[in-house]
């Protein structure tokens, strides 16, 4: 394939763009997706096809979204002949997963995620949650570790309770920096999200438990109470006008010396409710 352009593509750092070069990952990525013949699924940032290539053997369909265009030409080159395989050139946290996939209406999703955007992919993938079932995801060891934290952990944080109120979480395996060319200096695991049908202990206005949530976290070596005292100006008159923070935690029965990283979902949606 001399000149073609997956070989003379030249690599971006900004991209994230680590190759998976272990056939033996991406067997277990695969296998951990398990796709089906009357699904669709995507995949974000096909890359050189390292995953893709099975999930066209596989899946009913697959939609792989890639953003660098000098990847486009080598990806169509090796896919674009199979009937059941889209490639949308697009950058995945302004795509709309919702629409790319029709006329299916929910995939599943897998990725090797570039490390820079992880947390906003993240985001994009809570945001898009109605039309994904289940993703399977590589990202930085440490980012599979704060989604995965418990209350408790010190990795906990604004991201774990966002994750783990919409998704079920299962780390499943870590990989090693030589699995990938060119090789990274962080290490990876492998994440699976099952989306949950509903989000896990409801609000009635869910922006305001994420504005509770993220003013609780905002400066991790603070109590609850103090952060909340301290919440950005339109938070702190809601709280006041529930009798001030720490009535709201009497109220909600959290400790007002207790750190945001040990409260459970269940403790914020109290917290939240009170002030709704
Ligand atoms: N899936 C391939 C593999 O496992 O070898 C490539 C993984 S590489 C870590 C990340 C891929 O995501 C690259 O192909 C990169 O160009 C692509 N990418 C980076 N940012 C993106 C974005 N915002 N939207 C879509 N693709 C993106």
């Amino acid at each position: 394939m001399k000149g073609s352009p997956t070989l003379t593509h030249r690599l971006s750092k900004r991209l994230g763009q680590n190759f998976l070069n272990d056939s033996q990952i991406v067997d277990r990525i695969i296998q951990a997706l398990d796709p089906k013949s009357n699904e669709t699924v995507i995949e974000i940032g096909p890359g050189r096809g390292a995953l893709t290539a099975q999930l066209v053997e596989t899946a009913g369909a697959v939609v792989a979204i890639e953003f660098d265009r000098n990847l486009i030409a080598g990806l169509l080159e090796r896919f674009g002949s199979s009937r059941n395989f889209k490639l949308v050139h697009s950058d995945a946290l302004s795509t709309d997963f919702c629409f790319v996939i029709k006329p299916a209406n929910q995939a599943r999703l897998v990725a090797n995620l570039p490390y820079n955007i992880s947390t906003a992919i993240l985001q994009r993938l809570i945001e898009q949650r109605s039309c994904l079932t289940e993703m399977v995801l590589m990202l930085q060891r440490e980012v599979v570790e704060r989604i995965a934290a418990p209350a408790g952990s010190t990795d906990r944080g604004y991201l774990s309770v966002v994750v783990g109120a919409y998704c079920e979480t299962e780390k499943l395996f870590d990989v090693a920096p030589g699995a990938f060319r060119p090789i990274p200096k962080v290490w990876s695991s492998v994440v699976r999200l099952k989306v949950r049908p509903r989000i896990a202990f409801a609000v009635k206005d869910e922006a305001l438990l994420w504005r509770v949530v993220s003013a609780g976290f905002a400066q991790r070596r603070k109590t609850i109470l103090n952060n909340l005292r301290s919440a950005p100006p339109r938070l702190q008159e809601l709280i006041k006008l529930h009798g001030g923070a720490s009535i709201v935690l009497c109220q909600a029965e959290v400790d007002l010396r207790r750190r945001a990283e040990t409260l459970t979902l269940e403790e914020w949606a109290r917290i939240t409710r009170l002030l709704e």
